[in-house]
């Protein structure tokens, strides 16, 4: 068709652009770094296709951002020389919200209603639809690279937008302009300090030079140089140029809780600037989600699906620039490339090695890192037995021992008692339920300290046999504990007569009457004030791990 289509958005598109505009950010500012991501993100996936294809870049091969500033219209312009969309590519893009991650932050927001949560949400970054905390009308005007055919799109944000065919002298002549019809309140965005502010503050380690045209007809000047930041030594690098690169990177504009910043040499060459994020991404636990480390090589994008990072340290964000692999490397022989699997094994180490050290070195950081990841950490218990030493190292618990501190495997190593062979946990939903559980009466009584485990995950790694320094872990819903072996402390429960004998006929009763339904009725020293409690066989299935399988359909 030669005509523009008018469309509605995607319900959920309506929504969030309605919240937008109704703004919970106090930094509406945050619009031009998404703006200048894209933008930069367009030009390095047309440096990949351009491996295979070198035709594409034309006689215009240097990437490059430029902002337009026109004053007196209010307008702003975010222009790329990049990979350009067409008209479907459009509808796609900037109609629906592909990303997951953008879905549960919609679901924040909303639950969020006006206030208290209002400083969480303006951590995350929403991409393109930001355009419109500051704009009352945006249009896009790009012409794919390689292509004769220009496309523009437009909206008011109000519901609906429109697309279709542009003349092909109102396009750059290759890549996106997104035009920004400023509204009143916005229309010091075309100030010239405030633009270049703004961008070497946020967006000046894009590895994209961007350039700034203060009004028609000026000269273009260059505000950013595009240099990469982990190119850069690390002692010429300040906090805050790490913070905005992670910001840039990681979407989301809370601090990075641990940058790991390294280059490896010797055998395999490759740069690494990660981070662990302040605070939990939306998609953390979204099965679709695996890592979200970029791939460069020799500073050339390749890819952000090559898996860098186990899954289990899918939190951690950032880029690994390799010096060796070829550039021409294909998105599908990257699974497959033995470089590439040194440099994973390398990244996993030392992210792992890091958090080890910074646990040491200041536990109350690394306690606010397990708190938002431990559940996914935990994750490599059983999905990467080479490293589960080092991972016990790392796992915290709630446990019996009163104080809200966290307890590494060390602490209840250390505080076990004489005769307790084996490390004991218990399994469930709710710590306040699992505290009061009668199965634990015995191990009070003896002062033995149980781990309280609640997340999910955590039925399925214990389900694994783990050792740690020699003991095993032992749900207590397990078999006769060996609570026999271990003297009781609590002074009350020393009193206790020992069972009379005439339980033995007693247990029996309660044996034949309920039959089938039990494997066996016994005398116990895990109580001390309930009369009864159900516990699974000493080679059988912990009871929580038994739910999850049954509530699974297994
Ligand atoms: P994200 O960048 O995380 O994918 P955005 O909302 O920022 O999400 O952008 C949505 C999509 O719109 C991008 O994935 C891309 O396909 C397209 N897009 C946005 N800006 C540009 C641009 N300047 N050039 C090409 N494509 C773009
Ligand atoms: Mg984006």
């Amino acid at each position: 068709t030669t005509e523009m289509e008018t469309r509605s958005f995607e319900a959920d598109v309506a929504r969030l652009l309605h919240m937008m505009v109704h703004s919970v950010y106090s930094d509406r500012d945050v619009f031009l770094r998404e703006l200048i991501s894209n933008a930069a993100d367009a030009c390095e996936k047309l440096r990949y296709e351009a491996i295979a294809r070198p035709e594409l870049l034309g006689d215009d091969p240097k990437p490059r951002i430029a902002l337009f500033a026109d004053a007196e219209n209010r307008l702003l312009s975010i222009e790329d020389n990049g990979i350009g969309m067409d008209g479907e590519e459009m509808t796609e893009a900037l109609g629906t919200i592909a990303r997951s991650g953008t879905r549960a932050f919609m679901e924040r927001l909303e639950a969020a209603k006006g206030g208290e949560n209002a400083e969480l949400v303006g951590q995350f970054g929403v991409g393109f639809y930001s355009a419109f905390m500051v704009a009352e009308k945006v249009e896009v005007i790009s012409r794919p690279a390689g292509s004769d055919e220009a496309w523009r799109w437009s909206s008011d944000g109000k519901g609906s937008y429109s697309v279709g065919p542009a003349a092909i002298g109102d396009a750059p002549p290759r890549g996106t302009r997104v035009v920004l019809h400023l509204m009143e309140d916005a229309a010091s965005c075309t100030e010239p300090h405030r633009l270049e502010r703004l961008v070497k503050s946020h967006s000046g380690h894009v590895p994209v030079p961007v350039t700034l045209v203060e009004k028609p007809g000026a000269e273009p000047r260059e505000i950013a140089d595009g240099t990469a930041l982990w190119v850069k030594p690390k002692s010429e690098i300040k906090p805050e140029e790490y913070t905005d690169f992670y910001r840039s990177v990681a979407g989301q504009y809370d601090e990075p809780a641990t940058t790991i910043h390294f280059r490896a040499e010797g055998r395999q060459e490759y740069t690494v600037l990660a981070f662990i994020p302040g605070s939990r991404p939306f998609d953390l636990f979204d099965p679709d989600r695996s890592g979200h480390m970029k791939l460069y090589v020799r500073r050339v994008f390749i890819t952000d699906d090559a898996e860098l990072t186990p899954r289990y340290l899918r939190f951690v964000r950032g880029i690994v620039d390799s010096a060796d692999l070829p550039l021409n490397i294909s998105r599908e022989m990257i699974q497959q490339n033995p470089l590439l699997a040194a440099i994973r094994k390398g990244v996993t180490s030392r992210v792992l090695n890091d958090l080890a050290k910074l646990a040491d070195s200041d536990a109350e950081a690394y306690g606010r890192i397990w708190e938002n990841f431990g559940a996914v950490i935990k994750e490599g218990l059983y999905e990467d037995f080479e490293r589960r030493e080092q991972l016990l190292k790392l796992v915290r618990f709630s446990s019996t021992t009163p104080g809200d501190k966290p307890r590494s495997l060390a602490d209840y190593v250390n505080s076990m008692k004489e005769g307790q062979k084996a490390i004991y946990f218990m399994t469930g939903d709710d710590r306040a339920r699992l505290e009061s559980s009668p199965q634990l009466e015995g191990f009070k009584a003896r002062g033995v300290e149980v781990l309280l485990l609640t997340d999910p995950i955590d039925a399925f790694w214990t389900a694994n046999a783990p050792e740690f320094e020699g003991k095993p872990f032992k749900s207590v819903t397990q078999g006769g504990a060996e609570l026999a072996d271990i003297p009781l402390t609590d002074a009350e429960a020393k009193d206790t007569p020992q069972a009379p004998a005439e339980v033995e006929g007693f247990l029996a009763f309660v044996k034949e009457t309920l039959g089938d339904d039990v494997s066996d009725v016994r005398a116990s020293d895990r109580l001390t004030e309930s009369a009864v409690c159900l516990v699974a066989p000493e080679d059988a299935l912990d009871r929580q791990f038994e739910r999850l399988l049954s509530a699974a359909g297994r």
